[in-house]
């Protein structure tokens, strides 16, 4: 305990991308003193790789738009697990958020009258996507980042939390390392708000960068707190397949928002095979359709042509990419492809600048002129801590989260765009509750020095440990494990299988060891970060083993059909003792308004 010198703050912000900005935003305007930690720099979060856009019924292209229909939108893309009251709140304040950002400096692409330009998206009836150009996310978190360091917040960077504290059964801060130098790091708070994003390093193809790897979480799991709908994890259908060096790199849905077309190796357009029944009366019939759909796109005018067959929900695409290339009628790299070269080139150059550059750098493919390839890739956790709607608190006293940790917002399957809202939404809304529960105590929690000399103690041990195995081996057998056996299809016997093989790395990464110093050493940062993987891991499988049924983003080969029986049943993961626990538990159910809304699609 000699060693770290705590810093107290009324309120710790874990994670500085747009959730957690926005939160401490909020915290800080309400008069809480901030401190916002990050694992790399300010403004290198995932918030700021974010292309296509914010979902916000702001009904500046289409009046027809309103909250009520993102509302069912989000609902029925969710498969109705989502927590109604949350996508509620979500799509009544996504637009006052949105104009928000937009006054404190947002530039966004404009209407020809100078409004907000809102591009169409998968699983959206209307144009709904805020967008700078496929840059979206660099713009919000400018803005955010600047507004944040105006309020006089104090940022801590590159320092890595590994531990939260409680303090009478309530938590009370977090202990963690700086990455320069190793050196232990500790902050006392009155309330913590977690916002580290998301889980992708779990898999071996996922569009999620090196930060990713479940910690906000697992803390929230190793401190006693609920995650909840785990088993659904969203795979993008357009990763990059080619070259391998890139595969999994996100090719943004705005591609096909914008009027991409998917092929086959047959040159069939093959996603009209896959629509589902139920809705198959929202997207064009024919080739025709879909491309007087583009032209009026094209030209900023409204049209009475339905969207084209592509641009149907996240899952759905993915399972018919999965099943063509499976078929054999996929590309030459094991995907299928992706055709936006019919535009002209100028407008996508224009449209799609991050793509442009993104296929000509790295893949020495110019897409105005060919067209991609294709194939999903792990993208985005919709299961979280889970939350209440209101006011982002966990199950633990003390704790709040927000942003792509936190669940219950998209239920089964999130739509585009309605993460970069939920964050913005939910974001604030976690920061005024944890500024208000920091208000409501007089003192500030003590850090129990028997918390700090064992989580310290657990720091040490990888590197003085005399023989261990290497952290890197076992994370590339997790990587293996869940690309494998728990991926975009699932069976009994692959979970249970995955669960064993889980098991097994839990118990080599108990004793791994890492050579060289504290000071930027990779290997020693994985080993924190195995630990939450292996917990991810679990949580994920677990869950989809509990749920025998194909619902959203999870899929069962062994139960392909939705059963009622799971309709109104979310999946709860907690600890019990060192055991974790499963078990299905009722859905928030709709008020009667709600249901009118969803029901009249
Ligand atoms: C390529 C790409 C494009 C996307 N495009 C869109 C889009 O167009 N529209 C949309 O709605 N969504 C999009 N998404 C999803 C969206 O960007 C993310 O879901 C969202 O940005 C997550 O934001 P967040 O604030 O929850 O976390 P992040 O922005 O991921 O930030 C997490 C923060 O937590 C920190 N952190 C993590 N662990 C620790 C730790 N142990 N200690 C300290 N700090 C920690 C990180 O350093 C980081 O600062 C995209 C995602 C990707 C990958």
């Amino acid at each position: 305990m000699a060693e770290v010198e705590p810093r107290s703050h009324d309120v710790l912000i874990i994670g500085a991308g747009g959730a957690g900005l926005r939160a401490a935003i909020a915290a800080s305007e309400a008069g809480a003193s901030v401190g916002l930690v990050c694992k790399s720099l300010l403004g290198k979060a995932h918030t700021v790789m974010a292309e296509g856009g914010i979902a916000a019924a702001l009904a500046h292209v289409a009046e027809r738009d309103s909250w009520q229909v993102h509302f069912r939108d989000t609902m029925v893309g969710g498969k109705l697990l989502n927590d109604p009251r949350m996508a509620e709140i979500h799509a009544r304040e996504a637009p006052q958020r949105v104009r928000e950002l937009e006054r404190w400096g947002a530039v966004f692409d404009r209407t020809r009258d100078g409004r907000i330009l809102q591009r169409p998206f998968g699983g959206h009836t209307h144009p709904r996507l805020a967008h700078v150009g496929d840059r979206t996310g660099l713009e919000m978190i400018r803005t955010l980042q600047d507004r944040a360091v105006a309020t006089g917040i104090a940022v801590y960077q590159e320092c890595t939390i590994t531990h939260l504290t409680t303090t009478d059964g309530r938590v009370s801060g977090a202990i963690g390392y700086w990455r320069a130098d190793g050196r232990p790091a500790a902050f006392q708070a009155k309330a913590v708000v977690l916002a580290t994003g998301g889980i992708g390093r779990i898999y071996e193809v996922t569009s999620n960068s090196w930060e990713y790897s479940g910690d906000g979480h697992a803390l929230a799991y190793l401190a006693g707190a609920e995650l909840i709908d785990m088993e659904f994890v969203q795979f993008h259908p357009t990763g990059m397949v080619w070259p391998p060096g890139v595969r999994g790199l996100l090719v943004t849905e705005a591609v096909r928002g914008e009027g991409g077309i998917l092929r086959n190796r047959l040159g069939e357009r093959f996603m009209w095979k896959y629509l589902p029944d139920a809705r198959r009366h929202e997207y064009a019939e024919t080739d025709d359709e879909a491309m007087r759909w583009v032209e009026a796109l094209t030209e900023g005018r409204q049209t009475d042509a339905r969207q084209p067959p592509e641009l149907s929900t996240r899952d759905n695409v993915s399972r018919a990419i999965y099943t063509e290339v499976k078929e054999g009628r996929g590309s030459p790299h094991g995907g299928v492809f992706l055709d936006i070269s019919y535009l002209p080139p100028d407008r996508v150059r224009r449209k799609l600048p991050s793509m442009y550059d993104q296929f000509t750098e790295l893949a020495d493919v110019d897409i105005t002129r060919v067209p991609m390839e294709v194939g999903p890739t792990q993208h985005y956790m919709m299961g979280g801590v889970r939350v209440q709607a209101e006011t982002g608190a966990t199950t633990r006293p003390g704790l709040y989260a927000a942003g792509e940790v936190a669940g219950g917002m998209h239920g089964a399957n999130r739509l585009g765009g309605n993460s970069l809202s939920d964050l913005l939404v939910f974001g604030q809304r976690a920061g005024v509750a944890a500024a208000r529960a920091a208000g409501a105590l007089r003192a500030m929690p003590a850090l129990s020095a028997s918390q700090v000399d064992d989580a310290l103690a657990e720091l040490e041990e990888p590197l003085v440990r005399g023989a261990g195995d290497d952290p890197y081996r076992i994370h590339q057998e997790l990587k293996a494990t869940m690309q494998s056996l728990v991926g975009i299809y699932r069976t009994e016997n692959d979970l249970d299988a995955a669960l064993a093989s889980i098991a097994e790395l839990r118990r080599r990464s108990e004793g791994v060891r890492v050579d060289g110093p504290r000071a930027f050493n990779p290997g020693w940062d994985l080993v924190f970060e195995l630990r939450n993987m292996l917990i991810v891991a679990e949580a994920v499988t677990l869950s989809a083993r509990m749920r025998t049924e194909s619902r959203g983003a999870h899929s069962r080969l062994d139960h392909v059909l939705s059963d009622p029986a799971w309709e109104h049943l979310n999946v709860v993961i907690c600890p019990d003792g060192l055991a974790m626990r499963v078990e299905g538990t009722p859905a928030v159910a709709l008020t009667d308004d709600q249901r009118t809304l969803v029901n009249k699609g």
